[in-house]
């Protein structure tokens, strides 16, 4: 089962091994059982649209809770599960479980919420991802239009033929896709304009020192501008200062996402806070 992490592939290289390596054998060779185990979780973070002044949906935020390490945030294991593979298996099992939560929420608030999914290049560029995507959807009975997929810049703007193509055949299962961390990779505006996209996710860091940095606030004045031209919607990332969200307001950007709104709330958590 172990082909791709097993540690004895790796075992004559230890004495040379820096703790930072360690660590990541670790990683991977606890991840081929994290799934078995059901050590994953999704976190919902809610989404606040400024203009209707209510919740427009949650984005899904993978933990990992490992049993001796405790919780371990996917910035330290997702690009090793991408690098191993694995990453196809554990984004199949965040797709379904956001979507059997999307359902949920529909079932017990009467209201349909989005959900929005993370998707990592190697899952994008794998070629049953459709498929899965196709799959999920019927499988769970989530209606596709409430379902967002985020995938970042750098995603977007690397086999352009291929993107365009992937993302087309993703609209037609009724499906909406997102730009994350928007302003961090290197966007070719002629790209994007030929991308069928719905949304752009401006970065926190653009967000961080709105108020006091001329630059932050030109540079979000201008996506926000962008995104009303290309008839994208928008979302403000990290959002932590009621500052920040009234200078955002003042911009006529719809919807924010931070700490200020929320921090990401377990699955069980969503409900209440819905109410
Ligand atoms: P992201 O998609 O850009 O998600 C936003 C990150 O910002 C989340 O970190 C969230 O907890 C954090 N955040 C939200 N509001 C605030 C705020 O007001 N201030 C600050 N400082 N941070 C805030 P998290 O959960 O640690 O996720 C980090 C990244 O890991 C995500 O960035 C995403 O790229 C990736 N990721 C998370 N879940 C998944 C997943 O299920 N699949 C894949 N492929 N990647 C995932
Ligand atoms: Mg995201
Ligand atoms: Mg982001
Ligand atoms: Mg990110």
């Amino acid at each position: 089962k172990a082909k791709t992490g097993s540690i004895s592939n790796y075992v004559f290289f230890s004495s040379e091994m820096h703790a930072q390596e360690m660590e990541k054998l670790a990683i991977i060779n606890d991840l081929q059982q994290a799934l078995e185990r059901n050590e994953f979780e999704l976190y919902y973070q809610p989404q606040f649209s400024l203009n209707k002044q209510e919740v427009y949906g949650f984005e899904a935020l993978i933990r990992w809770n490992h049993q001796e390490k405790g919780i371990i945030p996917p910035l330290k294991f997702i690009p090793i599960a991408e690098e191993t593979g694995i990453i196809i298996e554990i984004g199949k099992w965040v797709l379904r479980t956001a979507c059997l939560q999307q359902v949920a929420w529909y079932q017990q608030h009467a209201k349909a919420m989005c959900v929005a999914v993370n998707i990592s290049m190697k899952e994008f560029q794998n070629t049953s991802f459709i498929g899965s995507v196709s799959n999920i959807i019927k499988e769970t009975g989530i209606d596709s239009k409430y379902l967002e997929l985020e995938i970042t810049e750098s995603i977007a703007m690397c086999d352009v033929k291929f993107v365009i193509q992937t993302l087309i055949q993703l609209k037609e299962l009724g499906v909406s896709i997102s730009i994350d961390d928007f302003g961090t990779g290197y966007s070719s505006l002629h790209v994007l304009k030929t991308l069928p996209i719905d949304q752009l996710k401006i970065d926190r860091s653009f967000i961080q020192d709105i108020q006091s940095n001329h630059q932050d606030k030109a540079i979000v004045e201008t996506f926000i501008t962008l995104a009303k031209k290309l008839q994208l919607s928008l979302v403000a990332e990290g959002v932590e200062l009621d500052d920040q969200r009234k200078f955002l307001e003042e911009l006529h950007c719809d919807i924010i996402q931070g700490y200020l709104i929320s921090p990401p709330l377990k699955a069980q958590d969503t409900l209440r806070y819905l109410q």
